[in-house]
């Protein structure tokens, strides 16, 4: 019998299960106080954990039991504990099997042979052993207190799912990181050897606990440590942790970031062969590596420099893979990579360090780290700063925000009666900052609403301004976000300027391009009907830059369509595009709205777009943007005109 034979060794003390009992608890109470995600791994681990209780009680009170035992009396007990320990330790097996299969994600087809030889092996245990109590061929107690072993299934039973788990854990052994595959062997390894020692003692004090210990295993790092058990990735909060120890220690770690956006979603799955790809990528290359998630569309490994002193190398071998997957999977992608920097180091910046990074990329490119991104990445945040403090100061009239104008000349009159004002912001460390450096980091930071604010404030103030000293203003336009039209208070903002200002809501107009989404569709609609309303004038901004739903343009009240310049260059191209760009402007002036060319910079551009219906003409041409306070050397005083 062997290694069998511990099963039926009477040199039992309670205390191993008197410990599996208080480890148990101790398990539930950090699963249950600190975060875990409520999985249906997890139930099964809360069932696993269950049935080892039932299983270390059991076990005490049977024999507690059969130790009290001196006649044929109350042997019922004795039985049913008995029955009850060797179900418990058989179903905890069962459940391990179970846990592992959804561990490792097996499709249903690999899962279901597996899941029912698990079921059959478990009932026959379970049978066996009750029959064996009630035919007498198994554990027996007799007549005179003593003890039959007999016949018992259940050794079988547990090398069978023993063998099932060995099996599982070799075949897919690709379905987890391989860190986490190292877990549980480990903690299987300290299993085994405890079982071991345990039967040359000839004990059987232990056997409950070596089974509670994978359990920790499980604990550790599939329900407390914040490993992605399909990536292999931690989160992120870890890493920030890594490289603040790294930077302390005066040690450079390499840097291998990787961005996806097509998985760059909340609640996207990255598909289980991309997946495989990364996992391998995580584990290949570098000595030491570790994979962070920052979200699912982007993960940085971090690997200890001093192991990889031939990084270079390393770094030029996965490109080469790299590109073989590319060619494959066809994901767009932006790579950053290089050494430490401690600047960043310093203050755990990276993930702030490396999107700034993104913004200037385009994608599938790789790009190396050096200190002119960190340069670049201080005045980023410098004005990330500067942004947040005039949002918070929320001063309608603040200086840093600069409206620059650029006159609009008109076709018809041959005048300058309108203009689109422009934001510039000026800061004393930085001088003037031109929109594309500040406008998409105040959307993504929500303070774009105060900047138009304060445009619209300025713009209102120069407007009375014009008026009062007899200027002839048509109208001034003001640039909006699609963003900020999904606020609720826009319009009430908006109106209110205006009307304190004393200026005619006519005086406004409104630019805004088209969005893609539909919800952005209906919200933009209602808000230009409340304030077309009021008079405001509206016009669709950089027509012909996007994809355009023209059904969509029709149902939105503009007054004007600007068409972009590269619709103006396009025409110039050739004549079939020339065609285009007329019948296109032609069509809007034909329903009435009012076509302005954007961009136009010299004579031959201004002949072209009189000739395709152009209402108004705005470009270098005419003027750069200029400082509000200048708009008025190009229009003219009413009664010059009258
Ligand atoms: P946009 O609304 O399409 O503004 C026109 C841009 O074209 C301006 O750039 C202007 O300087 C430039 N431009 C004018 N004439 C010519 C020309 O003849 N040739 C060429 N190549 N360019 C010309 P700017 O001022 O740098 O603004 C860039 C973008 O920043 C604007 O594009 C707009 O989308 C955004 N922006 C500017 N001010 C504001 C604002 O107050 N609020 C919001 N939300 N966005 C703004
Ligand atoms: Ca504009
Ligand atoms: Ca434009």
């Amino acid at each position: 019998m062997g290694i069998l034979q511990q099963f039926y060794n009477d040199n039992f003390s309670p205390v191993g299960d008197i410990v599996v009992v208080a480890m148990c608890f101790v398990m539930l109470i950090l699963v249950y106080t600190s975060y875990v995600n409520k999985t249906k791994t997890f139930l099964y681990f809360n069932i696993i954990i269950g049935l080892l209780l039932m299983a270390a009680i059991t076990d005490i009170g049977y024999h507690y039991q059969l130790s009290g035992i001196t006649s044929s009396e109350g042997h019922f007990t004795v039985y049913l504990l008995r029955i009850l320990y060797y179900f418990a330790l058989t179903a905890s097996l069962f459940m391990y099997v179970i846990y592992i299969a959804d561990v490792q994600r097996l499709e249903l087809s690999k899962k279901k042979p597996i899941i029912l030889i698990a079921m059959i092996v478990l009932a026959v245990v379970v049978v066996f052993d009750i029959l064996g109590i009630v035919r007498e061929t198994g554990f027996h107690i007799n007549d005179d207190g003593t003890v039959t072993n007999g016949k018992s299934i259940f050794p079988i039973g547990y090398i069978v799912f023993v063998g099932i788990i060995i099996y599982m854990m070799v075949v897919f052994r690709n379905r987890i990181f391989k860190q986490v595959m190292r877990g549980f062997y480990g903690t299987m390894l300290v299993s085994f050897i405890i079982i071991s020692v345990q039967q040359f003692s000839k004990q059987s004090s232990f056997t409950v606990a070596t089974f509670l210990f994978p359990t920790v295993a499980m604990l550790y790092i599939i329900h407390s440590n914040p490993y992605n058990i399909e990536l292999g990735a931690i989160n992120v909060s870890a890493m920030e942790d890594m490289l603040r120890y790294y930077y302390e220690k005066s040690k450079t770690l390499i840097i291998m970031s990787l961005y996806i956006k097509e998985f760059d979603e909340e609640g996207k799955n990255i598909p289980p062969a991309i997946q495989a790809v990364i996992r391998r990528f995580a584990s290949e290359f570098f000595k030491g590596a570790v994979l962070f998630q920052v979200n699912n569309g982007h993960m940085i490994l971090l690997a200890d420099k001093a192991l990889n002193p031939d990084y270079e190398e390393r770094i030029a071998k996965m490109f080469v893979d790299f590109e073989v997957e590319y060619q494959q999977h066809k994901l767009d992608y932006k790579i950053v990579y290089g050494e430490s920097i401690d600047e960043i180091s310093r203050n755990s910046e990276y993930i702030a360090f490396i999107r700034h990074i993104h913004r200037g990329m385009k994608f599938n490119e790789k790009h190396r780290i050096d200190m002119g991104d960190v340069a670049l990445f201080n005045k980023y945040e410098y004005i990330l700063k500067e942004l947040a403090d005039i949002y918070r100061g929320g001063n309608l009239r603040d200086p840093r925000v600069l409206a620059y104008c650029q006159p609009v000349f008109n076709v018809k009159t041959g005048r300058y009666d309108t203009a689109e004002a422009l934001m510039r912001i000026k800061l004393p460390e930085t001088g003037l900052v031109f929109p594309d450096q500040f406008i998409p980091l105040a959307e993504e930071n929500g303070y774009i609403h105060t900047l138009t604010k304060i445009i619209l404030q300025k713009t209102c103030d120069e407007i009375r301004y014009l008026l009062q000293e007899g200027y002839e203003v048509n109208r001034i336009s003001v640039n909006v976000s699609v963003l900020e039209l999904r606020d609720e208070g826009f319009c009430d903002d908006i109106f209110k300027i205006i009307a304190e200002s004393g200026i005619p809501s006519e005086k406004i107009a409104i630019e805004i391009t088209e969005s893609q989404s539909e919800k952005d569709f209906e919200v933009m609609k209602a808000k230009i009907d409340v304030l077309k309303e009021k008079g405001i004038k509206f016009y669709l901004d950089d027509f012909g830059t996007g994809y355009s739903n023209m059904e969509r343009i029709m149902e939105l009240p503009f007054d004007i369509i600007k068409f972009d310049r590269s619709l103006v260059l396009a025409s110039n191209n050739d004549t079939k595009s020339e065609k285009m760009v007329d019948g296109l402007a032609n069509m809007f002036a034909d329903m009435n709205y009012s076509v302005l060319y954007e961009g136009v910079e010299d004579d031959n551009d201004e002949k072209r777009c009189i000739n395709m219906s152009a209402s108004y003409l705005q470009g270098f041409k005419y003027s750069r943007p200029i400082p509000i306070m200048d708009l008025k050397n190009f229009f003219s005083k009413v009664k010059e005109t009258a």
